[in-house]
């Protein structure tokens, strides 16, 4: 469960400090790259299906946008914190630095459980949100997509409202818009997809053939689902997933020592990424406590869940046998971890080039928007491909190069050209 103690921001900041000094920045790039451009919290009063009034905190976050319109998802979650917000607006900016794409860094997120929310509370949440931002976000500002626990479908209310506001269409608004609506083939598979790029080209340096490996994935939503479904492909068997259980609010893992069945659990799996235990259960798969996950005898971790899940505590229990970890989820590996990690010579594929997918698919569909134009789905996820291959080439050549831990070499590629851009602009 989340460790309330735990500040992804502070971590964020940690994470950049160490690159700052790496790269010997100035005080003022410093100044500028740690900490938000802007950021806006707010209320949103929204009338519920009994009549009453229910306030709820927004927030948007925009991080930097010297290289391009700021870009970062929405998420809907009862722990959101602005320093959650932050942190996630911060990562976006080297997530779109780090592939090469021309977008900014922001991120958003909503104090609320969808689960206790009617459909019609939902569509009023996410109207009031945009209510709030509306002169502050845009096609050519910030451009919204979805996150944790929010949907194409939110997506679109959201940019009804903004239209309805502006008085004409903005498809380049917001994007993981449903297809046939603005929306691009391929952004649902994108971040998983894009996650299993990037592990085939390590296995491929590794020496590791796919079909040789085993792998356990934290959580069993977008980015854990499709991250199977082409890992799977590629010939690797996963064996153990995890996910929370909304009712008792406590996640689970569900292990079958041949080789979990993704279709046969997606049946028994609820909207929120939630597996069904009984059901699981009388499939034949064991259930297991939610840490269980990164003690399996695996070749490859794929935490694919939330933030802060490999800490201190945890990452000497991952077993001997893991060569590779590669980051779903943004921000799962806190720094006393990486540490732990780096010593043991497990490869790791960091969150922001490994989960960069999802926002190179976003980049895409606003392309699309913007000039009417809409590509097949074979041609997004090609276009897909040699992006993600591409930005991790650069990382892993930068890492040999210099005898860098991964997460720092993608570092050091992402804030050279963020710091760059606003060299070249003249903001420091
Ligand atoms: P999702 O809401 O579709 O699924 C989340 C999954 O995690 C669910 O199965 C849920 O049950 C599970 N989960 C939640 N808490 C858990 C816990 N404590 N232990 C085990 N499982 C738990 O979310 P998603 O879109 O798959 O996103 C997952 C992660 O990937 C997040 O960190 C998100 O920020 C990041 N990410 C998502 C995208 C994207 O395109 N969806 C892009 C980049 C990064």
């Amino acid at each position: 469960m989340a460790d309330k103690s735990f500040n992804a921001f502070a971590m964020a900041q940690a994470q950049f400090d160490n690159i700052a000094d790496l790269l010997e920045l100035d005080t003022a790039t410093r100044e500028l790259l740690r900490n938000p451009l802007r950021e806006y919290t707010f209320l949103i009063p929204v009338r519920m299906d009994d009549g009453r009034v229910k306030v709820f905190r927004g927030f948007r976050v925009q991080h930097n946008d010297a290289r391009g319109p700021g870009k970062g998802g929405i998420r809907f979650h009862p722990a959101e914190t602005i320093d959650t917000v932050r942190a996630l607006s911060m990562w976006m900016t080297w997530k779109c630095a780090v592939v090469d794409i021309p977008l900014g860094g922001s991120k958003g997120g909503v104090i609320c459980d969808p689960h206790n929310l009617s459909v019609h509370e939902q569509e009023r949440l996410c109207r009031g949100w945009v209510r709030q931002l509306a002169q502050v976000i845009g096609p050519l500002r910030d451009v919204p997509a979805p996150d944790v626990m929010t949907s194409s479908q939110h997506m679109l209310w959201m940019l009804d409202e903004y239209e309805a506001i502006r008085g004409a269409r903005f498809p380049g608004l917001i994007t993981g818009k449903p297809v046939g609506m603005g929306g691009s083939l391929g952004r649902t598979e994108a971040t998983g997809f894009g996650v299993v790029f990037t592990l085939r080209e390590a296995l491929k340096e590794l020496g590791i053939r796919p079909g040789d490996t085993i792998a356990s994935v934290q959580g069993f939503g977008n980015v854990a689902r499709y991250a199977i479904r082409l890992y799977n492909q590629i010939g690797g068997k996963v064996i153990c997933v995890s996910c929370c259980d909304q009712k008792d609010e406590t996640s689970y893992c569900f292990r079958q020592k041949d080789g979990i069945d993704l279709d046969e659990l997606l049946d028994i799996t609820d909207r929120f990424g939630g597996i069904d235990k009984q059901k699981a259960s009388g499939l034949g798969y064991e259930i297991l406590p939610g840490e269980a996950w990164i003690e399996q005898d695996v070749d490859i971790l794929i935490p694919a869940a939330l933030e802060n899940q490999i800490t201190a505590e945890n990452a000497p229990r991952i077993s001997k046998r893991v060569k590779v970890i590669v980051e779903g989820a943004n921000g799962p590996t806190t720094p006393e971890a990486d540490r732990i990690i780096d010593e043991r010579n497990i490869f790791l594929i960091p969150d922001f080039l490994a989960n960069a997918g999802g926002v190179t698919c976003s980049y895409f569909e606003q392309v699309q928007s913007n000039t009417n134009l809409y590509w097949e789905k074979d041609e997004v996820l090609g276009k897909l491909d040699v992006k993600m291959t591409s930005a991790y080439l650069a990382v892993s050549q930068l890492a040999h190069r210099k005898k860098l831990f991964m997460r720092d070499a993608a570092y050091v590629i992402a804030v050279n050209r963020v710091a760059q851009a606003c060299k070249d602009r003249g903001w420091v």
